[in-house]
C-alpha cells in the first residue's frame, strides 16, 4: 500500500517542518524592536502596539473621530480590541460600553449617542477601597470645511497610551483597583466625563484621583506637564520625586487661576472630576502649532518623547497607587453644579 506510506512520510515531513519552524521561532535572536524615530528603550510599556494604535486612530480613514460619526465608532472598536488583547477586563456589568445621550447642539440638530469604554485592573481587594481613575478621550473634531482634523496628538496619543498603561498594570497588578476609561465627546463639552461621573454604576465615591492623558505625544522640547498639583499640594511632592528620574522632563504648572487662559484646570475631562472634588493630575504637553488644526497628524508626533511620556505616566500611576489612601483624604466637597448644563438645548 504505497499510498499509505506516502501519507505517513508526508505527515513525518510536515511534523518535521513544524518542529523546525518552532525551533527557529524559539531560538531566533529577539533584540529590542526597532522603531523609526525612537531611540529610547521603553522599560514599562510596549511601544509598538501603542504607536500603531495612535497611527490607526489618526488615519484619514477615521475622518477625525467626531462624536456620533462612523469614524468615531471605528475608533472605539480599535481601542476596545486593544483593551481585549491586553487582558484588561470590562468594568460594567453590561460589558465595555457606557452609552449616554448627546443633546442637540443647535435647534435643528437631532440628539445622538456617545459611548465611553471602561475597563479595569483589580487591586489586592477588588471592589473595595480607594480607586484610581485613568482617562483619555478618543473623539476629536471630525471634518470641517472639507479638511480632516486627524487629532493625532489630541487625543489619539492619549487614548493609545491609556491602553499601553492598562497593559502594564494587567501584567503587574496594583495595590488598588484602577479604572481605565476611554471617553467620548470631550471636544463638545467634556460630555463623556460628565456621563461617567454621574453613572450610578461607576463608584465615584471611591475615586481618590483622576489621572487624565490629553495630548501626550508631541513635544519638541521633550516636556510633559503634570497639572493639578496646585489644587492638591500633596501631589506636588509625588510629581517632583518622579521628575528626578523620569524619562521625559516632567513639569508642574498650568493649574493656577492667575494663569488665565493657560490655566488648564477645566480644559479637559479632568475638569469634571475636579469640580466633583476629586484630586486630579492632568498629563499633557504645551500647546503646539498643530493644536486643533488639520496638521495634527501622526507624522508630526515626536515618537521618542511619546514613548518616554508613556513610561513616565506609568511612574505617576504607580506612585499614586503607593499613597492612594492619603490622596483620597484630599478629596473636597463638590463645587455647586453649573446653572446651565453643557449640551442642554436653549
Ligand atoms: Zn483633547
Amino acid at each position: 500500500m504505497r499510498w499509505r506510506h506516502w501519507k505517513r512520510d508526508m505527515a513525518i515531513g510536515l511534523f518535521g517542518m513544524l518542529a523546525l519552524m518552532a525551533g527557529v521561532w524559539l531560538f531566533w535572536p529577539k533584540g529590542p524592536e526597532k522603531i523609526p524615530g525612537v531611540t529610547y528603550q521603553a522599560q514599562f510599556v510596549d511601544p509598538g502596539p501603542m504607536l500603531h494604535l495612535a497611527e490607526v486612530l489618526s488615519s484619514d480613514a477615521l475622518q477625525g473621530r467626531a462624536a456620533m460619526t462612523p469614524g468615531n465608532d471605528a475608533a472605539r472598536g480599535f481601542i476596545r480590541k486593544r483593551f481585549e488583547d491586553t487582558g484588561v477586563e470590562p468594568f460594567l456589568p453590561g460589558g465595555w460600553e457606557q452609552s449616554f445621550t448627546i443633546l442637540p447642539r443647535t435647534p435643528d440638530a437631532s440628539a445622538g449617542t456617545g459611548v465611553n469604554l471602561i475597563g479595569w485592573v483589580p487591586g489586592e481587594t477588588p471592589g473595595e477601597g480607594p480607586v484610581i481613575l485613568v482617562t483619555a478621550h478618543y473623539d476629536h473634531l471630525g471634518v470641517r470645511d472639507g479638511e480632516i482634523y486627524n487629532g493625532a496628538d489630541d487625543n489619539a496619543s492619549g487614548a493609545a497610551m491609556l491602553t499601553a498603561v492598562a497593559e502594564y498594570f494587567d501584567g503587574r497588578p496594583p495595590n488598588h483597583d484602577i479604572l481605565f476609561a476611554a471617553l467620548d465627546a470631550e471636544e463638545i463639552g467634556l460630555l463623556g466625563a460628565r456621563a461617567l461621573a454621574f453613572d450610578p454604576e461607576v463608584p465615584m465615591d471611591r475615586v481618590a484621583i483622576n489621572i487624565n492623558f490629553d495630548m501626550v505625544g508631541r513635544s519638541e522640547s521633550g516636556e510633559l506637564y503634570a497639572a493639578g498639583t496646585y489644587h492638591t499640594p500633596l501631589l506636588a511632592d509625588l510629581v517632583s520625586e518622579i521628575a528626578k528620574t523620569s524619562p521625559a522632563t516632567l513639569l508642574t504648572g498650568h493649574d493656577r487661576p492667575e494663569d488665565g487662559v493657560n490655566d488648564w484646570t477645566l480644559q479637559s475631562d479632568h475638569g469634571v472630576f475636579h469640580q466633583a472634588g476629586i484630586p486630579f493630575l492632568y498629563l499633557g504637553v504645551e500647546d503646539h502649532p498643530g493644536y486643533h488644526q488639520p496638521t495634527d497628524d501622526f507624522e508630526a508626533l515626536t515618537l521618542d518623547f511619546y514613548v518616554r511620556a508613556a513610561d513616565t505616566v506609568v511612574n505617576v500611576v504607580n506612585a499614586a497607587d503607593g499613597i492612594l489612601p492619603e490622596i483620597f483624604a484630599q478629596r473636597r466637597a463638590p463645587a455647586p453644579p453649573p446653572s446651565k448644563t453643557e449640551g442642554t438645548p436653549e
